[in-house]
């Protein structure tokens, strides 16, 4: 038996004729872009995250254009982000013409180092990005703080993380603007390319909705220059149908979570996620082994399909290197993270191959 990373087939198996109806709707009604279906599920998806405003857009890289540009940040600003993470995060703030200042994760969550994002601040800085990395939102609530405090944006990329709660709470009371990723791969995934902002502020949500849609404010009228980054009905349709499930595949992710923490807790050399299994939705289960790459070897050769996550921080991109400052801890996960299968409709017999995976590797390893 082959253990895949993930498998989206089963999960559009369970909802096919839901999916087929829905996509046909569209094409019956002739409706393709930006119309009820997008409002319909942009509702549906604020109600869901308790956010005043869901606005959606072509792509996760899109709301976090967007959202930079509705908090009006742009040339000679700066905008602290994590080394950690996929390259559409300083992409969005070079593309709204800012400087991203890329700092150091912390060594126990992989997430922004708070000491680091206050030692890089300077009188430039306008905003933070915080990466809800693997989908957690575990310390998300320091940087509220901080930002608060300092007079800047908090800008959560939650294209991980969808519906992460801490204590109940999400990610939305505590950033300004938090930003989706619907490519298909995600929690909540499409059958293409989408994203969302979500906000309380009414002005912002109003400028995110008019620039997505060149700037307009009605058929005729161009407010200002904005862009085409709109999300279409048929991946709204799509997500409709997915969204309820939601809660339900999020629970099993962390199900599976909770069961990896237990067997494999204990492993010399391995050392398991710090998150508790409710602190994240396990976008990506990552655990750090001493012998990463011959446990990855082990697991392939065993047909259970494991990934490292991030093989390059931002600081060994050729793209934004030059924006990255000390960022040692972010480098040395790139040796030591490694990601096991774990999406919702993982078998029990497919997580119990895992564990027993891992667990040959490390009693049979010299
Ligand atoms: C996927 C992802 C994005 C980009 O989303 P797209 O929809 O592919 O543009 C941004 N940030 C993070 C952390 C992501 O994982």
């Amino acid at each position: 038996m082959t253990v895949p990373f993930m498998d989206l087939s089963r999960q559009i198996a369970s909802l096919r004729p839901q999916l087929d109806a829905a996509i046909a709707e569209c094409i019956d009604t002739c409706s393709f872009i930006q119309g009820e279906r997008v409002r319909h599920f942009e509702m549906e998806f604020a109600a869901s995250v308790e956010a005043k405003h869901a606005i959606g857009c072509g792509s996760g890289t899109d709301a976090l254009y967007l959202a930079l540009k509705a908090l009006r940040i742009g040339p000679g600003d700066e905008v602290i982000l994590p080394a950690l993470t996929f390259g559409a995060t300083p992409e969005a703030v070079l593309m709204a013409g800012a400087t991203p200042v890329i700092v150091d994760v912390d060594a126990n969550t992989h997430l922004l180092s708070l000491p680091a994002v206050a030692r890089a601040a300077t009188a430039r800085t306008r905003a933070v990005i915080f990466v809800n990395l693997y989908g957690q939102i575990s310390t998300l609530h320091h940087f509220s703080g901080l930002c608060g405090e300092r007079g800047w944006f908090l800008i959560a990329d939650a294209a991980q993380a969808h519906g992460a709660r801490l204590g109940g709470v999400p990610t939305e009371t505590f950033a300004d603007i938090t930003c989706y990723s619907f490519f298909p791969g995600k929690n909540l995934g499409a059958f293409g390319d989408a994203g969302a902002c979500t906000c309380n502020d009414d002005a912002w949500a109003a400028d995110i909705a008019r620039r997505r849609d060149h700037g307009r404010s009605s058929k005729h009228t161009h407010d200002f220059s904005g862009v085409n980054m709109r999300m279409d009905e048929l991946q709204a349709a799509v997500l409709s149908v997915k969204l309820p499930h939601l809660p339900a595949w999020t629970a099993r992710r962390q199900e599976i979570a909770a069961q990896y923490h237990t067997a494999l807790g204990g492993l010399q050399g391995i050392t398991v996620p710090s998150a508790k299994p409710a602190d994240s939705v396990w976008h990506l289960y990552v655990l750090e082994a001493a012998r990463r790459d011959e446990l990855a070897a082990h697991l392939s050769a065993d047909s259970v399909s494991a990934r490292v996550p991030y093989p390059r921080s931002l600081s060994q991109q050729p793209a934004f290197r030059n924006f990255a400052s000390s960022t040692s801890v972010a480098e040395s996960k790139t040796h030591s993270a490694l990601a096991l299968p774990v999406f919702e409709s993982m078998t029990e017999e497919e997580v119990l191959r895992v564990i027993h995976s891992v667990q040959t590797f490390v009693k049979t390893a010299p």
